[in-house]
């Protein structure tokens, strides 16, 4: 398998630190809002290198964290006159919301930053013996960016163009920073601000400490992945780099892979530009294994154009493989014939090709798009194939090998048929026949077939009611 390293600018041979395990960090979200698709995008193209990593065997470790005091938190509390972890329990309980809807998997870990302020302390404690960082009069606490001779390793930057060209890294006049390009690691708080004591000051963290943090205690000193949007190289990924590898003595991430922007009229979505469209608003219109499908479309180092089109072909493309799938389960239904013929079977090694196509694509960088179009080319074997003279082993096998190949890609295809109305009330009258003739264990059974469905019964003295969950 093959990754595009941002640390090397190449595509790299992936080798894990401990043969089989992969530990993977991923940057997540800041909760002070419904999450936008554009904060999606990584949230789905790294769920996707996940599956497709435990797919070939490895054990993923895989750390997502939620950022829960930053400014934007605050100034949104004070908005609402309720307290700033209000505001992130919230919005954490939202994003989850979202991530399942969007069918990517929980992290093993979604560690808070304000659940690690002990770590980080201990951290900037360290960096301060070893002379990396420094307290300044008023207990702010500052990298001393300089003492890192790999500054710009990342992004790629060197230290004196960085402070020629970017005048936001100047010193503003108001801090006490030995050098314009030193970073924050500690502030002091402001009034009505979630503060913590520390050896320096009550205060909170910066934003990139965290991540350092968070990394060491669940992943170790050294990790396989790290991962983000391209927005996150410079300064974020940068400083982590050297707030870690200061600290540890020990290569922080072995690969960075970044994702590119998801964009509207070709500009970044973004919260500040006010032109984006959270992931909630687009499950109004679309299930979100659309807007999934939609993202997977395109490799997840270019750029993406959001447009209302773009979805329309998504969810038409999606439909594609959804309907063949519905057909193959109505023809295993019809099929009059168990066993493979002598034709299918040769037919059968057909099969095996487009797997291995599949993870050719997904070896080369996760090639999603490849990847689909692998997909594709199975579904038109199926149309042309599989019809109602088939055995039933044919049809079930190509149709396990679409589900399975989409299921990579956390692609649900396969549609649970939805009971109607009609078949639920013969169900109950079949359960209530049951408990009159006092045969409780077949009335408990339908009580369950109906639960797996998601249908509720409810005993009233009206009689029996139901509802879907
Ligand atoms: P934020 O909450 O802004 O820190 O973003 C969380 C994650 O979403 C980071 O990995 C960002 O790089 C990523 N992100 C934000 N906006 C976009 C976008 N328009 N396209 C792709 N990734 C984005
Ligand atoms: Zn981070």
């Amino acid at each position: 398998m093959k990754v595009y390293n941002t640390l090397t600018k190449r595509k790299e041979e992936f080798v894990p630190l401990v043969e089989g395990k992969v530990s993977m960090y991923v940057c997540g979200p800041t909760v002070y809002n419904l999450i936008h698709i554009g904060n999606a995008r990584p949230m789905i193209v790294f769920d996707t290198a996940r599956r497709y990593m435990e797919h070939k065997g490895y054990e993923v470790n895989y750390v997502s964290n939620f950022t829960d005091v930053d400014d934007k938190i605050i100034k949104k509390a004070i908005e609402e006159g309720v307290s700033a972890q209000e505001i992130s329990e919230r919005y954490i309980m939202e994003c989850k919301k979202d991530m399942a809807g969007m069918n990517v998997k929980p992290a093993t870990t979604h560690p808070q930053a304000t659940q690690e302020i002990d770590g980080m302390i201990s951290m900037i404690t360290t960096l301060i013996e070893k002379g990396y960082a420094y307290a300044a009069e008023d207990g702010t606490v500052y990298f001393r960016t300089r003492r890192f001779k790999e500054y710009g390793k990342l992004s790629h930057k060197n230290l004196d163009d960085l402070q020629g060209g970017n005048r936001s890294l100047l010193v503003s006049g108001e801090d006490q920073k030995e050098d314009p390009l030193d970073f924050v690691l500690w502030k002091p708080k402001k009034e009505g601000e979630p503060s913590w004591p520390s050896p320096w000051c009550d205060g909170r963290p910066g934003w990139h400490i965290e991540c350092s943090v968070m990394s060491k205690k669940y992943l170790g000193d050294e990790i396989d992945i790290h991962a983000g949007g391209e927005d996150l190289i410079f300064p974020h990924h940068e400083n982590e780099i050297a707030q870690s590898e200061c600290c540890n003595d020990k290569q922080f991430a072995k690969y960075w892979l970044h994702n590119a922007f998801l964009n509207i009229d070709n500009r970044k979505m973004s919260k500040s530009l006010g032109n984006f469209f959270t992931v909630r608003e687009i499950s109004e219109k679309y299930d979100l294994q659309v807007l999934r499908f939609f993202m997977l479309s395109a490799h997840y180092r270019s750029p993406l154009n959001f447009s209302a089109e773009l979805m329309e072909s998504a969810k038409s493309g999606l439909d594609r493989i959804v309907n063949a799938v519905a057909n193959l389960t109505f023809l295993e239904g019809k099929s009059q014939t168990a066993g493979l013929t002598e034709a299918e079977s040769e037919k059968m090694k057909e099969l095996t090709t487009y797997e291995a196509k599949f993870d050719e694509a997904m070896d080369d960088d996760f090639n999603t798009a490849d990847a689909i179009s692998v997909i594709f080319e199975l579904v038109k074997f199926a149309n042309t194939e599989a019809n109602g003279e088939s055995s039933s082993a044919f049809v079930s096998a190509i149709k396990q090998k679409i589900v399975a190949l989409a299921d990579i890609l956390g692609l649900i295809v396969e549609k649970e048929e939805e009971l109607l109305e009609d078949d639920i009330e013969k169900l109950i009258e079949e359960r209530q026949a049951a408990r009159r003739a006092k045969d409780f264990a077949r009335a408990d059974e339908i009580r369950g077939i109906l639960l797996e469905k998601g249908i509720v019964l409810k005993d009233t003295r009206e009689g029996v009611k139901w509802e879907r969950v």
